[in-house]
């Protein structure tokens, strides 16, 4: 089917938010997590791109949030993108879904990896029996907390939401957490290994997290993940 571009707006720098239309269905079926895959011929060549859905269910519109790689060949495309130009995409995909809404959880980002929370993270709130869930985004800079407001909004509609943002490169003005998402993911299990923990971002990041996660203890179905690369 194809995907139609709605809008996209700057959210930091080389960062944008793009709003999509599937304009052949009136609803886009999938589960908060999923990812679409899509398609382009690109100097003779067919690329083929996941992008996580960071919006919940709403008809046929969905959103991205994508980082610009400069080098790459697909995400300049969709850099260039104006509205109304389409793209290919397949149906929504993907096995990295709240497996259980009534366990607490603990959700790991790094930069764009934190798109597929932005759709998981309301809709597990939503749930009744949702218990704690705690956010860990780790990003460089305090003007590269992507959807800062939208999830200091849900955390005053929800006492059982805690958003954790940590910079690895504060100004001197940042009086919030610092350093890599590891160090707080620690903190916000504690003694617990009952927990669910989802991670998505760079493989370093992903691959860093499940092996501090094995070695406390977790079992690997406790451990859900999306790399990017
Ligand atoms: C399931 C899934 C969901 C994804 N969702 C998103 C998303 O929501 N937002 C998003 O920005 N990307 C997402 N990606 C990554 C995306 O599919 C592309 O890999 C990315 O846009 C780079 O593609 P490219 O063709 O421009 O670069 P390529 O030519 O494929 O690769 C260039 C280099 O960029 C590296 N790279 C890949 N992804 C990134 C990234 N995000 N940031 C920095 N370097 C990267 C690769 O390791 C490679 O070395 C997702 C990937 C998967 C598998």
């Amino acid at each position: 089917m194809k995907a139609t571009l709605v809008e996209s707006h700057e959210i930091a720098p080389e960062v944008r938010h793009f709003v999509f239309q599937a304009s052949e269905v009136q609803q886009l079926r999938f589960k908060p997590g999923q990812f679409v895959s899509f398609e382009q011929m690109l100097g003779g060549k067919k690329i083929t791109r996941a992008y996580s859905i960071a919006s919940l269910p709403a008809g046929n519109r969905f959103e991205l949030c994508l980082n610009l790689v400069h080098e790459g060949h697909f995400s300049p495309h969709l850099f260039a993108m104006k509205p109304v130009d389409s793209v290919e995409m397949t149906d929504p995909l993907g096995f990295f879904v709240v497996r259980n809404p009534s366990k607490d959880a603990v959700f790991v980002a790094t930069g764009t990896g934190i798109a597929p929370f932005r759709s998981m993270a309301p809709d597990y709130l939503k749930h009744p029996q949702a218990k704690e869930l705690t956010l860990v985004f780790g990003v460089r800079h305090e003007r590269t907390i992507y959807y800062r407001g939208e999830f200091e909004s849900l955390v005053k509609q929800h006492s059982n939401f805690r958003f954790w943002p940590t910079l690895s490169r504060p100004e001197p003005s940042w009086k919030g957490r610092t350093g890599h998402v590891q160090l707080h993911l620690l903190e916000a299990i504690g003694e617990r290994r009952d927990l669910d923990i989802y991670i998505c971002g760079l493989k370093t990041m992903v691959d860093d997290v499940r092996a501090i996660l094995k070695q406390l203890g977790f079992d690997r179905k406790q451990i859900i993940f999306e790399k990017y690369d």
